[in-house]
């Protein structure tokens, strides 16, 4: 049995990331870490789906435990992402999907050579300025600090292994682009070490 991928997806705010992933995680060879973090649950949070919201006692206990792969604070909570459901699904051959910002990715590249690392955008800037403009849910401010935001993030995508655009209505095609990727690199040669020993056993 071939051991999963852990697949790093980070995207800007409107690149629709969370559906995608769930695309993904609907075929059932993908399931999403849920992070666990100490900020409280915002409305329509599920404990244990969006999150596994912890108070500060228990997340210092998980990370003494060694039961986080990363951790980060952001805005004073704490954030971390569970190490063994990582290494029982990776071990399943599933494959497992972290969704976090530029700088957890980076952490996890030190941490886990082998993660994938994905950039999912919209098609363009011009694009993610009018999906956040059309969700009509935020003030400008937030608007413009959130595409600011963006090239602060773009700084980092040489660092990543592979962009995957999201166009409008597209996002199943988004969803395939991430498989075959993931088929790809299962292929190559330099995740697959052991072949020519293997080959020639056999
Ligand atoms: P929010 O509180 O808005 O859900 O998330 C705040 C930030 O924490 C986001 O940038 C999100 O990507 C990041 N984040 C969520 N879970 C984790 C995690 O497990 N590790 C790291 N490093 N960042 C995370």
């Amino acid at each position: 049995m071939k051991k999963g991928l852990l697949l790093v997806v980070s995207g800007p705010a409107g690149s629709g990331k969370s559906t995608v992933d769930s695309l993904l995680c609907a075929g059932g060879d993908f399931e999403r870490s849920v992070s666990y973090t100490t900020r409280l649950p915002r409305a329509g949070e599920v404990n244990g789906r969006d999150y596994n919201f912890v108070s500060e006692a228990e997340f210092d206990k998980l990370e003494k435990e060694g039961a986080l792969f990363e951790s980060n604070c952001f805005c004073g909570y704490h954030y971390g992402s569970p190490r063994r459901r990582a290494e029982e699904v990776l071990a399943s051959g599933r494959n497992f999907i972290m969704e976090i910002d530029v700088h957890g990715a980076m952490n996890m590249k030190k941490i886990y050579p082998e993660a994938l690392l994905i950039m999912l955008l919209p098609p363009s800037y011009s694009e993610q300025e009018k999906r956040l403009r059309g969700r009509g849910t935020e003030p400008e401010e937030k608007i413009l600090a959130r595409l600011e935001q963006t090239k602060r993030e773009l700084e980092f995508l040489p660092q990543y292994d592979y962009i995957v655009y999201n166009a409008d209505g597209k996002i199943e095609a988004a969803a395939e682009e991430i498989r075959s990727i993931v088929r790809a690199e299962k292929q190559s040669v330099r995740r697959n070490p052991e072949a020519k020993d293997t080959y020639l056993a056999n």
